[in-house]
């Protein structure tokens, strides 16, 4: 009983919690901030909030930076695709700092960035590297990582002149998808683009089985069950809309209107690329991709990297039309 109950509770918090932050992370809208001068960014002090200790911390940007790195991408990634995910979290940490105007991380007052990968960008500390690949491998995946920090030093992207705001993901599913179309705002560097470099992806497709109820009830709607009842072999829910990317913008469902956003929250997805069928009573959903889809697809780098692109053209081909440039230019 006791075990149902913190199964349960666990999962109320995911889905309260972490899912909703899942869909909205990435974007920090606000005014745009300006470059921040060279010497003062390079001898920043970042205030990090640790979601693991409940702490404050006070770190150099490098040392974020390599943590950064190492939590958010595969050590075993080629170079240049290292190179990429150090200049795009550089890129979104520096936006966000509130002394050049960003918003810092909302959900912790006083940080500028938390270490929540579902709100702002995850962090290991030594540690937790050393646990993750363990003290054999420690030392090389360290040194590679802090090689891509350190050649890509000062590199931030731009648009326009101002740092962008850099989301980025695990895997598109071959094509990542317009800001507008999962934020609601139209932002001309996040545009969708054909992404043919991430099928090798082990998140590229996946499963996940409810109980008709439980579907029901997550969408809390009633009629989807009743309706499925009674047609035998079919449900009552039906795409309203897509994007040309191939994600669910709008879907019915007993009756009711939603969004794809929402139904991935609800019902917990890997994206919002999904297509669904009944099993006995289950519903099945087979999901492409993984991530909100939105500027960088991390498989994707490491696919352009292997096939001989530079971290610099990746970064210009998932986001449309920037520079990358140093903090002074
Ligand atoms: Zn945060
Ligand atoms: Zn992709």
């Amino acid at each position: 009983m006791r075990r149902f109950f913190l199964a349960g509770f666990t999962f109320l918090i995911f889905t309260i919690i972490v899912l909703p932050a899942l869909i909205v992370r990435g974007l920090n809208l606000g005014v745009p901030a300006p470059i921040p001068p060279e010497e003062e960014a390079m001898g920043l002090v970042l205030k990090v909030f640790r979601v693991e200790t409940g702490e404050l911390v006070e770190m150099a940007l490098k040392d974020y930076l390599v943590g950064v790195v190492a939590a958010e991408m595969p050590a075993e990634f080629a170079e240049e695709a290292l190179k990429a995910q150090a200049v795009a979290a550089r890129t979104f940490v520096l936006r966000r700092l509130k002394v050049y105007g960003g918003q810092g991380c909302d959900e912790h007052p006083g940080a500028d960035i938390c270490t929540d990968p579902s709100h702002c960008q995850g962090w290991l500390s030594v540690e937790e590297q050393q646990e993750k690949w363990g003290l054999v491998n420690y030392p090389r995946l360290r040194d590679k990582i802090a090689g891509a920090v350190d050649f890509t030093a000062g590199l931030v992207i731009t648009h326009g002149g101002e740092l962008i705001d850099a989301p980025y993901h695990s895997t598109c599913g071959g094509h990542t998808e317009d800001a507008a179309k999962v934020w609601g705002q139209e932002i001309p560097y996040l545009q969708g683009v054909a992404c043919p470099y991430d099928f090798a992806s082990p998140r590229f497709e996946e499963e996940i089985s409810y109980p008709l109820p439980e579907v029901a009830s997550r969408l809390d709607t009633e009629v989807a069950l009743a309706a499925a009842g009674g047609l035998g072999g079919g449900v009552d829910m039906a795409v309203v809309a897509k994007s040309g990317s191939g994600r669910i913008l709008t879907l019915r469902a007993g009756g009711k209107e939603f969004t794809g956003v929402e139904v991935r929250e609800r019902l917990g997805l890997k994206s919002t690329n999904f297509q669904w069928r009944l099993e006995g009573e289950n519903l099945i959903f087979k999901t492409i991709g993984y991530g909100h889809g939105v500027g960088l697809c991390q498989y994707g780098t490491n696919g352009m990297a292997q096939e001989g692109h530079t971290f610099r053209e990746i970064l210009q081909y998932y986001y449309t039309g920037v520079d990358i440039e140093n903090f002074t230019d």
